[in-house]
């Protein structure tokens, strides 16, 4: 029974965050990560605007988890790394 999707998660290859510290469950560095930041880029291409919306709830759960951690650098963390602006064609 295999149509070509993948299960979601349990992947050793996942770069998925690990809780409460919000490191990479793959790579160990602090999520996301560079592998899952080109991989986030890759995933949603042009839709900036729900990427914006995935990483926003992910900074929101973390930021609940880590509430030790200043909340701006948890912002530039999780959204900083976002290419800005229009990406011209
Ligand atoms: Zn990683």
């Amino acid at each position: 029974m295999s149509d070509g999707t993948e299960p979601p998660g349990g992947r050793a290859d996942d770069h998925a965050p690990t809780t409460p510290g919000w490191s990479c469950g793959s790579c160990g560095d602090e999520w996301p990560c560079a592998t899952k930041r080109s991989r986030l880029i890759a995933e949603y291409g042009d839709d900036r605007a729900m990427l914006s919306v995935y990483l926003g709830s992910c900074l929101a759960a973390a930021a609940e988890d880590l509430r030790a951690a200043p909340v701006m650098s948890l912002q530039d963390r999780f959204i900083g790394w976002l290419p800005r602006g229009a990406r011209r064609r």
